[in-house]
């Protein structure tokens, strides 16, 4: 298996996302020897179509292809597939998070098949004592928000970018999220949601490699798919995927409730949900 290094993974994930906007989701691998003498214009290459692969990546030259096999590959249902990518993940010691004062590994919680998942930043001390996600006050707004759309967190899935506790609740700093997010990667692919909602900047800008505002990443959808990871239901390949403010933002600053309300509202008319009018408190 070929570990992408994390500098690598978000060079794909950008080029992905590039090509994903102009609407192109057909890779192809150069034929072998058939670069240097087509490429006289440009110190970078373009990847242009000689030779189709299956591996839904796009390659370059110098650019190892990412293996997509995976434990859960032959698990039977979700819930075995988070099973398997919990045990694989273990008493994770991948990144320096492990040792700045981490009780536990907060892995995720919630309905194996959600067609709902939240994505928040990273556990805080409530949430490392107890071992799940959104906990404290900022998780109790979140349940609130999830209630007001009509729905519980029994029903939905909720998980961070990084599942260990930053030191002072301080926001992971990228390499914390690199080295942990494929994990995260994979729960989503196992999950299948149809959309995900990314609560916060560090979610958002992890989950699609942007570095935009919040004002630029809200109101409107991304097709999101899993980069390094893949579903065994070949009938799902992506969710679509929605930005809103981190619940423990909207306690600091709650006149963007309704800027978020309006967010969530978004996605209940994607998932088909009727729109209640009130706003979540
Ligand atoms: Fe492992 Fe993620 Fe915890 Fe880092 S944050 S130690 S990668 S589980």
């Amino acid at each position: 298996m070929i570990t992408l290094t994390p500098d690598r993974r978000r060079a794909v994930a950008e080029r992905l996302r590039f090509y994903h906007e102009l609407g192109i989701y057909d890779f192809y691998r150069r034929a072998p020897g058939s670069n240097a003498a087509q490429t006289t214009q440009s110190e970078s290459p373009d990847p242009m179509p000689l030779k189709r692969t299956t591996a839904p990546a796009v390659l370059t030259e110098d650019l190892p292809a990412p293996s997509l096999q995976q434990p859960e590959d032959c698990a039977g249902d979700p819930a075995e597939s988070l099973r398997i990518i919990r045990e694989d993940l273990g008493d994770c010691t991948r990144c320096k998070l492990h040792k700045q004062g981490r009780k536990q590994v907060v892995f995720g919680v919630g309905n194996p098949r959600a067609d709902l998942m939240f994505v928040g930043e990273g556990p805080g001390a409530d949430e490392d004592e107890k071992g799940e996600p959104f906990v404290g006050r900022a998780g109790q707004l979140l349940t609130n928000m999830i209630k007001a759309m009509g729905l519980s967190r029994e029903v939905v899935y909720i998980a961070n970018i990084v599942k260990c506790r930053p030191p002072g609740n301080r926001t992971p700093e990228r390499d914390e999220c690199d080295t942990c997010s494929p994990f995260l990667m994979r729960q989503i692919a196992a999950i299948k949601p149809k959309v995900i909602v990314a609560l916060g900047a560090t979610a958002a800008k992890t989950l699609l490699a942007m570095n935009s505002s919040m004002s630029e990443l809200r109101g409107r959808f991304y097709d999101f798919r899993p980069v390094g990871a893949h579903s065994n239901d070949p009938a799902w390949s992506s969710a679509r995927l929605a930005v809103t403010y981190h619940p423990a933002f909207l306690l600091r600053d709650p006149r963007q409730k309704g800027e978020a309300w309006k967010d969530l509202q978004m996605v209940m008319k994607e998932l088909g949900l009727a729109v209640p009018r009130k706003n979540a408190d």
